[in-house]
């Protein structure tokens, strides 16, 4: 790491506890932010997080949505997105005019939202989800058809392993879209002794070659339990980081591409984000009580 980081890293970390901030990362973020974290995670740790601190500021290394989860779970805090155009193609892919439109086409149906939607589409959900809980999610639902937002992939895994019948919305990462069978494949062949764990938000014929499907939280629970073993990752390219610093005895590979909205946070916007306070998320109030209704039961599931 050179002096400049090192340098910008030592000025964030007074800067943090001069404001009493938190700062937050998603697995998704550049190594070197990972360095000013207090907690790594995916959505659904982060949310937790993000619900439970007595800090005044909270500084979120991730995308808006992220951001707005933050503020939805805890409104009496600040929340800080230190790159205001951070957001996510996906959550884009769904509007509340289309929802709308969905919902009055099924009616009856509970929607269901991944996390990785914008406030004003939670609000019109009846529970959120992550990856990691979206199964039980939807079994905890009373309703038996689901409108599954916005997620394709995720929808169609859902529906491997639920009764249910899942309707989904057409989107999807285009992270994950990109990672193709051929590349699966081959993965698989150039390392026959590694473990391949996908994210399920990859396409259905993708997932076939998976030995594990998976949240990020959970590869990182792979890793630790897996010790000194070869493990080929299908995700975000960057998820790569945390299992080596967590579980470096394993040797990693990656079929994952990259996200450019995950990788406009850099150091020296984390830092003006702090000396600015900027840029500040707020949620309209009214958006935000329906919100955090969908949010809540996503956290209690777990
Ligand atoms: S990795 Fe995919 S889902 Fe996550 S922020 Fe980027 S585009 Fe959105």
């Amino acid at each position: 790491m050179e002096n400049k980081e090192k340098n910008l890293i030592r000025k964030i970390e007074e800067l943090k506890k001069k404001k009493n901030a938190v700062i937050l990362v998603h697995n998704y973020q550049r190594p070197e932010i990972y360095e000013v974290a207090d907690y790594i995670g995916d959505s659904l740790g982060l949310s937790k997080k993000a619900a439970e601190t007595d800090k005044d500021i909270i500084v979120f290394c991730g995308v808006k949505f992220m951001a707005e989860t933050a503020k939805i779970l805890n409104p009496k805090k600040i929340v800080l997105l230190p790159a205001i155009d951070a957001g996510c193609p996906m959550a884009e892919m769904i509007t509340v005019k289309q929802l709308k439109e969905f919902k009055k086409q099924h009616p009856g149906a509970a929607v269901v939202a991944y996390v990785n939607t914008n406030a004003n589409i939670k609000a019109e959900s009846d529970a959120c989800c992550t990856s990691g809980n979206a199964v039980e999610l939807v079994n905890s639902m009373k309703e038996n058809e689901i409108l599954f937002i916005p997620d394709k992939n995720l929808g169609a895994y859902v529906q491997t392993k639920t009764n249910k019948k899942i309707i989904p919305w057409q989107g999807y990462c285009h992270v994950h879209q990109n990672i193709s069978p051929e590349k699966a494949k081959l993965a698989k062949e150039q390392n026959p002794k590694a473990k391949l764990i996908m994210h399920p938000e990859c396409p259905a014929e993708v997932l076939k070659y998976a030995d594990e499907i998976c949240s990020t939280e959970k590869m990182v629970k792979f890793a630790k339990e897996n010790k000194n073993k070869q493990i080929i990752l299908a995700t975000e390219i960057d998820m790569i980081n945390r299992l080596i610093k967590e579980n470096p005895e394993n040797k990693y590979y990656s079929i994952g591409g990259t996200c450019p909205n995950m990788k406009k946070t850099t150091l020296k916007k984390v830092y003006e984000a702090l000396e600015k306070n900027q840029y500040e998320i707020n949620v309209p109030e009214n958006i935000r009580i329906k919100a955090s209704k969908a949010l809540n039961k996503m956290i209690s599931v777990g």
